[in-house]
């Protein structure tokens, strides 16, 4: 059985004030789930002490958005996953669509990025996605298999067992459009099927076990529907994790 997992992605949203203000709230709301569910917030990185310390004891789980596939050194703008470890990460949102398309980051570059936050002893996060015009011209498969195999090229199949997929189709993100449950249901197969035939020998443990979570314009309105899916062990939410009435509704769904 694979354990579900909701994770809140901020993006470049907060502040002191308001990461208090969300944390005061969307806590009690939370807490109820932390036995059936793994749950975690990823806030941009100045906050994660402060984070930290709001998480408490509460078994609610750290994470960051990026890690550098650097471990240490002359590369100004970057954090390593060594640094996140020590400040209590346990989960590093990796090829986040909007760093593949607005800070260029290559799937080889992604890659290396999953290797560091393995080496680093934590959770990598793999996001992959297809864009509307991909999407159009049936291109889905193809694109994230190729965002899959950089990273098994890297790592080894074997490794992608200690981390989870998330699928974000670019064109859900931020968006209001949601992909429909067919489609979502059919990429998540997609994904596990593609690992298990990557080594047939060990691989269907592998993707038996591998945690396959949807992100893009998730809502309360739509989690259930959504998360009801065999093979949809998540969610990776934006937007709606900024509000606590929201975010505790959605973990409730799953
Ligand atoms: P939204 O939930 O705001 O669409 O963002 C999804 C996402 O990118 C999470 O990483």
């Amino acid at each position: 059985m694979r354990k579900p997992i909701l994770i809140g992605n901020w993006k470049m949203n907060g502040s002191l004030h308001a990461n208090q203000a969300l944390m005061v709230r969307v806590l009690p709301r939370l807490r109820m789930f932390r036995k059936t569910i793994d749950l975690a917030v990823c806030p941009p990185f100045p906050y994660l002490f402060q984070v930290r310390d709001l998480l408490g004891y509460t078994g609610i789980a750290l994470g960051a958005q990026n890690a550098s596939s650097f471990v240490s050194g002359a590369y100004t703008g970057e954090v390593s996953a060594t640094m996140l470890q020590e400040m209590g990460c346990r989960y590093v949102l990796v090829g986040h669509s909007e760093r593949r398309a607005l800070f260029a980051e290559s799937s080889l570059e992604v890659a290396a990025r999953y290797r560091s936050v393995l080496a680093a002893g934590l959770t990598p996060v793999l996001c992959v996605g297809e864009t509307l015009a991909e999407r159009e011209s049936n291109q889905t498969g193809l694109v994230i298999e190729r965002q899959l195999q950089a990273v098994i090229d890297e790592v080894g199949l074997a490794a992608m067992a200690n981390g989870i997929i998330a699928y974000e189709p670019v064109w859900a993100i931020g968006t209001g459009k949601t992909a429909t449950p067919e489609q979502v249901s059919r990429v998540h197969q997609e994904i596990r099927q593609f690992i298990a035939n990557s080594a047939p020998e060990a691989s269907d443990d592998i993707s038996q076990q591998l945690r396959v979570i949807y992100g893009g314009s998730v809502k309360a309105a739509n989690a259930f529907e959504l998360f009801s899916l065999a093979d949809v062990d998540g969610g990776l939410i934006g937007g709606a994790s900024l509000h606590a009435d929201e975010f505790g509704t959605i973990a409730g769904a799953l």
